[in-house]
């Protein structure tokens, strides 16, 4: 590593990644941390860790259809650990949620879609949030952390 002059305060002096900061303190690399001038703390971890991967929402887990099939094992399968057979009323529920489902399957479907879509688009969002984590550096001298404009 040379000295270069710190796009943040101007200065010539030696700028480090904020990525090989990160892995100092999760690594405890004295020697790094040392160098850097950086005591490790929770507050520090937290200052140079990498942004958290989105969450995915819950609805986007699990499609329509196998939500339903789920229902309709579960609709069958009460009866039989509870030694009955499933009587008229039972049949005629199930059939009604089934064609309910059918009725509504198309707006559900495209809604769960969206929700993928929408997961995607928070996957791309992150991947480009990740990109500029590694871009950016620790100046020293004001403490700060920074995003290195590309050169
Ligand atoms: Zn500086």
């Amino acid at each position: 590593m040379t000295e270069t002059i710190c796009q943040l305060c101007n200065q010539n002096h030696q700028v480090y990644s904020v990525e090989s900061i990160y892995f100092a303190i999760i690594d405890q690399d004295e020697a790094v941390l040392n160098e850097v001038g950086i005591t490790k703390s929770k507050k520090r971890l937290n200052e140079f860790s990498p942004p958290p991967p989105p969450k995915k929402t819950f609805w986007a887990r699990f499609s329509p259809d196998s939500l339903m099939l789920l229902v309709v094992v579960v609709f069958l399968l009460i009866p039989l650990l509870l030694n009955q057979n499933l009587n008229l009323n039972q049949t005629i529920g199930l059939i009604l949620v089934f064609l309910m489902y059918l009725l509504f399957r198309n707006k559900l479907l495209s809604w769960y879609q969206g929700q993928q879509k929408l997961n995607q688009e928070h996957q791309i969002f992150y991947q480009q949030d990740i990109k500029k984590w590694q871009r950016n550096l620790y100046c020293p001298v004001k403490d700060e952390v920074f995003t290195a404009t590309k050169d």
